[in-house]
């Protein structure tokens, strides 16, 4: 099991959870749903591990390659505000 962490905000008590990741990009936001998280009980400030910060930022990258060609190809969608969600 798993020391009993604390927050260093507010030290409230740490559990796992869940949280939502927002990446605000150069010409879209993209958001990140369900990302595996430990969330404070108290102040729901979210902490990701290492390696999961890692996956979430490959993931991002891939995703903005991917709409960067998409959005060569299909100049017609729409200019701004372009918003990508992710459930994972
Ligand atoms: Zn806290």
């Amino acid at each position: 099991m798993l020391k009993e962490r604390k927050c260093p905000e507010c030290r409230g008590i740490i559990k796992p959870g869940q949280t939502e990741l927002k990446y605000e990009l150069e010409k879209m936001s993209v958001s990140i749903k369900n990302v595996p998280a430990s969330v404070c009980m108290k102040c729901g400030h979210s902490f990701l591990d290492g390696h999961i910060a890692e996956d979430v930022n490959r993931l991002v990258n891939r995703v903005t390659e991917d709409l960067n060609s998409f959005t060569k190809t299909h100049p017609q969608v729409g200019e701004r505000h372009r918003e990508v969600a992710i459930a994972v």
